[in-house]
């Protein structure tokens, strides 16, 4: 058994619970983009069928790693300055 050609990922399909309308993840939903999520409702009867969590951006998080390594950055060249200057005035 292997791997080698694994099948296609199966379209993933949604269906309401309300009025039985169906189609895939990426069909005739109606996509509501929230601050956190990402919600779907049925285009019959209005009834939102599910909501995502938005892991593909999360904006807080990536500004702050951003900020840390900034942050890290400038200490870290602080410090070369600093041991520069030890040297010179110890030599
Ligand atoms: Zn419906």
């Amino acid at each position: 058994m292997t791997a080698a050609s694994p099948p296609s990922p199966p379209k993933t399909t949604l269906h309401c619970s309300n009025c039985g309308h169906e189609s895939a993840a990426d069909g005739d939903w109606v996509v509501h983009e929230r601050f956190d999520a990402t919600s779907y409702g049925c285009p019959d009867c209005g009834v939102e069928i599910t909501r995502r969590r938005r892991f593909d951006r999360p904006p807080v998080v990536a500004s702050a790693t951003t900020a840390a390594e900034a942050w890290t950055e400038a200490w870290t060249q602080s410090c070369v300055g600093w041991a520069r200057l030890w040297r010179r005035l110890l030599a």
